[in-house]
């Protein structure tokens, strides 16, 4: 028997069809990723932010989601390769799969979901493994394949899964990294990996953790293109109906705070005891109750009002107050709470097509990375929280010279 698929719905979880109602609003929101030059502030797209967790189901997942084409338009051209710490964590993904999973296996075949410029299929490659990019994005696809990386510029469905499958074979393993949470029609996603893996094959894939998000108050994991945030007990029911199995689960530091799941063909591997514990440690946090949700609330409205508190109150002392990398996370937290260029004088960032352009919503100028060095402000608000440790060991003259970071996950602070 099939598994019974239904399209995501306004009003109904994505997932398991039923009624969902969102337990917050984040507000009118701009795209996340929606760096805009100075002369197209007239028409800013906006939609409203409003997460919602399924009871059947217990999962997290927004209600609205702007128009796809809204969201990946020219600017959207995120090259992972440009991030040194995610270059050595996906060198260890590889790595991992290749000495475990293809341990003895005759010509194992690869397929990366979202594979973006190659920065895990390289490794593979290297390796000689027979591999295979997924990658929606045109431009990102060319550059993996100009380093012969095998790349088809396409989404991954059923369809594709079959074509796949009937040109090259099932796949030993199917991986995906930070990409999962982007899909809307997981179910569809669900029946392709049903399709495409062998009957002993792994889908492994890893995205921003629920349980990190509620514990850190880290709301702004919340943006346009985060139509999931997942735990292992939403994984584990959603995969289930397309007769697949959380085998394994691997807390991960990356994007602060992330997990990967492993999911094989029911019956075909042995269950790792991780599994029931982080299930239970899940229920322990309330993670599949809706209360939860109604406290997470509470905490981001008791976030907002302190970084505003705080920020007022430099204002007020006439302090300078730049913030330190312009992330598609630092738009619904500046949108959220209503930081304007009042309280940032501009954001500080390294990638050259962000600069020269003004935030999305707020209208903040981003500035090149120079201008934060060439004259340190009083005090900077780390929006690129994730990469704290690396971010204030490179900044280690900021303090020195008296500067100070705001930081606000898991809790609004001033600190050295
Ligand atoms: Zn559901």
């Amino acid at each position: 028997m099939s598994p019974k698929v239904k399209s995501a719905n306004n009003g109904h979880c994505r997932v398991c069809s039923a009624r969902i109602t969102p337990f917050m609003s984040f507000g009118r929101m701009p795209i996340a990723n929606g760096f805009l030059r100075p002369d197209q502030t007239e028409n800013e797209y906006f939609f409203e932010l409003t997460p919602a967790f399924c009871e059947a189901c217990g999962m997290f997942q927004l209600l609205e989601q702007p128009d796809p084409q809204k969201m990946f338009h020219e600017q959207y051209a995120f090259y992972s390769s440009t991030s040194h710490y995610m270059q050595a964590h996906f060198e260890a993904f590889a790595h991992a799969v290749i000495n475990t999973v293809f341990a003895g296996r005759d010509e194992p075949f690869v397929v990366e979901l979202g594979s973006n410029d190659g920065i895990m299929l390289r490794h593979f490659k290297d390796r000689g493994v027979r591999h295979l990019g997924v990658e929606p994005s045109a431009n990102v696809a060319d550059v993996a394949r100009s380093q012969g990386i095998s790349t088809i510029s396409a989404f991954f469905d059923r369809g594709l899964a079959d074509q796949i499958a009937a040109d090259q074979g099932g796949a030993d393993a199917i991986l995906a990294a930070n990409v999962m949470c982007h899909i809307p029609d997981l179910p569809g996603v669900a029946a392709g990996v049903q399709r495409l893996l062998k009957a002993d094959g792994v889908f492994m894939f890893e995205d921003p953790y629920l349980g990190d998000m509620i514990a850190k108050t880290s709301y702004d994991q919340i943006y346009d293109e985060h139509v999931f945030i997942f735990s292992a007990t939403s994984v584990q029911r959603a995969f289930a109906p397309f007769g697949l199995e959380l085998v394994d689960v691997m807390p991960q530091i990356t994007h602060g705070g992330s997990m990967r799941y492993t999911l094989a063909p029911k019956g075909s591997r042995q269950v790792s005891k991780k599994v029931s514990e982080q299930l239970a440690k899940e229920a322990a946090l309330g993670l599949d109750q809706a209360e939860t949700y109604l406290q997470f609330r509470a905490n981001c409205e008791n976030s907002r009002a302190a970084l505003m508190q705080t920020l007022g109150r430099l204002r007020s002392q006439q302090k300078r107050v730049v913030g330190y990398g312009a992330t598609s996370k630092s738009t619904t937290v500046i949108n959220y709470c209503g930081i304007t260029p009042e309280h940032v004088e501009f954001i500080s960032d390294t990638t050259p097509i962000k600069q020269g352009r003004l935030s999305p919503g707020a209208h903040i100028p981003v500035k090149a990375y120079g201008e934060f060095a060439k004259r340190y402000p009083d005090y900077a608000l780390l929006f690129a929280w994730n990469h704290a440790a690396e971010i204030r060991e490179k900044e280690a003259g900021f303090v020195a010279a008296g500067g100070r970071w705001v930081v606000y996950v898991p809790e609004v602070a001033i600190v050295s």
